[in-house]
């Protein structure tokens, strides 16, 4: 089969969140199958280019339109690992993305609906009839109906397409007029059954213009599946997504086991694995990592746990009980450190400001960047990870900390809970799965109920922490089966 991923991230080279992470980790379980995959982005100016080998331009006469103007584009072609790669860069008056970022403008609609126009134009012109054409979140979502609407009429031939829900929260609203800018009948489309937004019925809703348009619709995880079909959980949308409840399917998202491998990862002080010598050799890898945390974020050295979190800082993510949890750990005598990225002036002045409170001990680093190098680090040389997300599609970082021994908190919603289960609540699975301690409300209380069981566990009884250390690695949370699950998909 022939298929090609479009969409507005892809690790290493353009990361802001899990998105790029599952590209990346798909796309290279996919190709091991034998299939033919093509990944295509928008060229960003901070693509970080050193990942890309043979990055050549294919074409230099691509034209793509907006409104009654057209505009010419340069088509990259690029490798990166087992990865064909190839990036749109418009030779357009507003720089599109040229803005040293990924998100965050202004016009990230006018940006990404033109992207997505652009690879429509790229497939029609260089006469690629992908087998299945997979689109990712609102960015590319536009690609969906605007297929259906005038490139399918125009003999660009593609067998099915495939829309997949990262995050529901993140829709694309915009004016009809943004539809007609990309040749589609905007006012036509400003119907409850097509693209109107539910909430605000004046707008367009790009994300629901892929629901209603794409062949087969998946999200990240079973149970963020059940959960965007409510009221509670559908941002809106769970009406257009209980419609199509028949072509839509969760399937738990995979870590990339040799990118995220403690064995290997040259971004550590130290390696470990379970293989050689099990849990000794784990103890003694993450001792060293601990040391150097805490020496790279000038920590005290002694011999209390560490306490993390590796998030983007926005609401979704419950700063404010990381906030409390980073009090309540150095309460407790833990330690904490926070690598966070952040996006809104509120809750960095508010980080900023437990920063300042807490630079003069030694028990608290508050990081706010975005640091890849750091990220791996703090997942082997913590002791736990606490994630107290209000909704969490699937989460990542749970998964990544349990491959490097690190035991998760999280709140138990999307796949937190398909894929945390707590220690002494969890009486549906076997106690030999059960790998980390879990709270329903996401509420201070809840945040104490989990994070003061999993004080207590590391300070009463090492032999029980090492246990749940163990069975977190030991689980199975590779690309295989999910890369599977897709690749069923794309067959039907
Ligand atoms: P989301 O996609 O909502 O941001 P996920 O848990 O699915 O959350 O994926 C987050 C990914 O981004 C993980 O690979 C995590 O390590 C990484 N990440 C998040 N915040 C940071 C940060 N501040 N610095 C480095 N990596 C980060």
């Amino acid at each position: 089969m022939h298929i090609i991923h479009v969409a507005s991230e892809l690790a290493p080279v353009a990361k802001v969140g899990g998105l790029a992470d599952v590209l990346y980790g798909l796309s290279k379980e996919l190709v091991k199958t034998g299939h033919e995959i093509e990944i295509i982005l928008p060229k960003y100016d901070c693509i970080h280019y050193g990942y890309l080998k043979d990055l050549k331009p294919e074409h230099r006469d691509l034209w793509s339109f907006e409104g009654n103007q057209r505009y010419h584009n340069t088509i990259w072609s690029a490798r990166m690992e087992n990865l064909k790669v190839f990036l749109i860069e418009p030779h357009h008056p507003r720089y599109y993305f040229s803005r040293g970022c990924v998100y965050g403008c202004h016009d990230d609609i006018d940006r990404f609906a033109y992207f997505s126009r652009s690879v429509l134009e790229y497939l029609l012109f260089s006469g690629k009839q992908p087998d299945v054409l997979h689109i990712h979140d609102w960015a590319t979502a536009l690609m969906a109906p605007l297929y259906k609407e005038v490139y399918a009429k125009r003999d660009l031939k593609i067998g099915k397409t495939v829309l997949t829900i990262h995050n529901l929260e993140h829709q694309g609203k915009c004016s009809s007029h943004n539809l007609s800018l990309m040749g589609l009948k905007g006012e036509a489309l400003m119907l409850p059954e097509k693209m109107q937004d539910p909430y605000s019925p004046s707008l367009i809703n790009l994300l629901k213009g892929g629901i209603e348009h794409a062949d087969v619709i998946t999200t990240v995880s079973p149970n963020y599946e059940r959960e965007i079909k409510t009221l509670e959980g559908g941002c809106g949308l769970h009406t257009a997504l209980q419609k199509h409840e028949k072509k839509l399917k969760g399937i738990l998202n995979g870590i990339d086991e040799e990118f995220w491998n403690p064995a290997k990862d040259s971004k550590l002080a130290a390696n470990y694995c379970t293989r050689t010598s099990g849990i000794k050799e784990v103890l003694e890898g993450k001792r060293r990592n601990r040391k150097q945390l805490r020496k790279h974020l000038g920590l005290e050295e002694k011999d209390v746990p560490i306490v993390a979190a590796v998030t983007r800082l926005v609401t979704q993510k419950g700063p404010h009980l990381l906030h409390h949890a980073i009090l309540k750990t150095l309460e407790r005598g833990g330690q904490f450190v926070l690598l966070g990225s952040t996006f809104s002036s509120d809750i960095e002045n508010s980080f900023r400001q437990l920063q300042k409170q807490f630079s003069k001990g030694r028990n608290a680093a508050i990081c706010l960047d975005k640091d890849e190098a750091l990220a791996h680090l703090i997942f082997a040389g913590a002791d736990m990870l606490i994630v107290p997300s209000l909704f969490e599609p699937c989460g990542l970082t749970q998964l990544i900390g349990m491959r490097y021994g690190t035991v998760p908190i999280v709140r138990s919603t999307g796949g937190l809970a398909d894929t945390v289960f707590d220690i002494d609540t969890a009486h549906h699975v076997p106690l030999d799965e059960r790998n980390g301690f879990t709270f329903d409300f996401p509420d201070t209380l809840g945040v104490d109920w989990a994070l003061n069981r999993a004080l207590d566990c590391w300070f009463k009884d090492q032999k029980a922490w090492q246990r749940l250390m163990l069975q977190g690695m030991q689980k199975n949370f590779s690309w295989q089966k999910s890369a599977q699950d897709y690749l069923d998909i794309y067959t039907q």
